[in-house]
């Protein structure tokens, strides 16, 4: 129920003209709410004398039921030249967990996508399972800002009435999830590892908690929609079908300029060197620990990794003895890496860092401790010192690499 505080409402009219549905008249210098409010929030951010709340009585079964399909936010790249823009890998890794989801639920997967006009790679949506797609276009959609896709998406979650809304837990998809859970007054489950649906049809998310030592179940039985974030490289992609088909709906709601509290004057890419490698989404991985020592070290570990296309990788140990860059920490205030092959090497294996690659294909743990706790979750374990096995490894497959005539691989 949206509440207007008749006392300190002045009739200003900001929440009549920012209102996307209409649903506010001011009428003798007083706010007014309409019936077709759908609580999307936006009255309440603009109003600058506090005088309006949304109030969100828990839902009964029946209400709760009305709430239909998964709803995805498409994050966005720029293409290389710039003239259209593609979902992010992450939009499609949630487009494989929504299928299975949608599939137990009878229910249809709707992905929201934000632009300022470009051209979008719908194709690839609809490839990956989506069935339908909403399209908003504005020019102040692009790039992101916080003011206006919080806006626009509260708007549309609001109208549409999704059962579930699921977004990448990329730094814009953990900036706007929750400000648009704030704003509609819903519950957020960041970060989940699995998502699924019980006998009660209800969304079950689980998630590391309390530093990553136990595995929480999250449901949320009062309000909808159920709303999760998902790291990128957690879910694994859907089967992609060449040629599908789907809906797209246009819908225009513009937010207004004066709204939007920021603004991105220039955008400045990481050039330095080989910290733009994106570890993200490495098929190798060679990773160092406390155990490499120090900084120097490390050059044994990009020397092994230069011979198998490897990316060097870190525990948050050596981050934060400033080793190596923060954008190669693996786990779970780092990256989720989802690699072919994982070297671990002087790593311990806590369960912050295991949680970043514990879908790893094949991990091959150096520790000369033989009961670190790595060798527990390693494919293959090499007990020794890794001052000495490293340097042997990487001999080794230079050798091979020469008599076979390869040139050397750098990721
Ligand atoms: C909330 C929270 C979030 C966290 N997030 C992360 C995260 O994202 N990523 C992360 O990595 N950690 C994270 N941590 C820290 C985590 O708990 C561990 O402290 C950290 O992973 C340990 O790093 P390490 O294995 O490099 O160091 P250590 O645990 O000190 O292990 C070093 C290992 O090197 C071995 N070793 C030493 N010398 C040699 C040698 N010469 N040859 C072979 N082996 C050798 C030792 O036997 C030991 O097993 C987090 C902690 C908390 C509380």
């Amino acid at each position: 129920m949206l509440i207007i505080d008749n006392k300190a409402c002045t009739g200003c009219r900001l929440c009549e003209k920012n209102c996307p549905f209409g649903a506010i008249l001011v009428v003798d210098e007083k706010a007014a709410v309409q019936d077709n409010c759908t609580l999307c929030g936006a009255c309440m951010n603009v109003c600058s004398e506090h005088a309006i709340a949304i109030e969100r009585a828990a839902a009964s079964p029946e209400e709760l039921a009305k709430y239909k399909g998964v709803f995805i936010w498409a994050e966005c790249d720029e293409s290389a030249d710039g003239e259209y823009l593609v979902p992010k890998k992450v939009v499609l890794e949630l487009l494989g967990v929504a299928k299975g989801l949608a599939g137990t639920l009878g229910e249809e997967i709707q992905v929201l996508v934000l632009s300022d006009g470009r051209p979008v790679d719908t194709d690839i949506l609809f490839a990956h399972g989506a069935d339908g797609v909403i399209r908003h276009e504005n020019k102040l959609l692009w790039p992101y800002s916080t003011d206006a896709y919080t806006t626009v998406i509260s708007a549309m979650v609001a109208a549409r009435k999704p059962n579930i809304f699921l977004l990448g837990a990329t730094p814009n998809g953990r900036d706007l999830a929750p400000r648009v859970g704030a704003r509609l007054k819903l519950g957020l489950t960041a970060d989940c590892t699995m998502l699924e649906i019980n006998d009660e049809r209800q969304l079950v998310q689980t998630r590391p908690a309390f530093g990553g030592n136990i595995m929480a179940t999250i449901m949320c039985d009062k309000f909808r929609p159920q709303m999760a974030t998902v790291r990128p490289h957690v879910m694994s992609m859907p089967e992609i079908v060449k040629g599908r088909a789907g809906t797209i709906v246009r819908e225009d709601f513009a937010p207004a300029e004066e709204n939007i509290l920021t603004k991105v004057l220039e955008v400045i890419r990481n050039r330095n060197g080989q910290d733009h490698l994106n570890i993200t989404g490495a098929e190798v991985i060679v990773s160092g620990g406390r155990g490499m020592l120090n900084r120097e070290n490390f050059i044994l570990l990009q020397q092994l990794a230069n011979e198998i296309g490897a990316v060097v990788g870190a525990s948050r140990s050596a981050v934060d003895a400033g080793w190596m860059p923060h954008d190669r920490q693996v786990g779970q205030t780092g990256k989720t890496v989802r690699p072919k092959l994982y070297i671990a090497c002087g790593i311990s294996g806590a369960i912050q860092h295991m949680v970043g690659l514990q879908d790893a294909d094949i991990i091959i743990a150096i520790n000369r401790d033989k009961d670190a706790p790595i060798f527990q979750i390693a494919t293959y374990g090499i007990v020794g010192d890794l001052f000495q096995i490293v340097p042997a490894l990487t001999r080794r497959l230079r050798e091979l690499r020469k008599a076979v005539g390869r040139p050397e691989r750098t990721a």
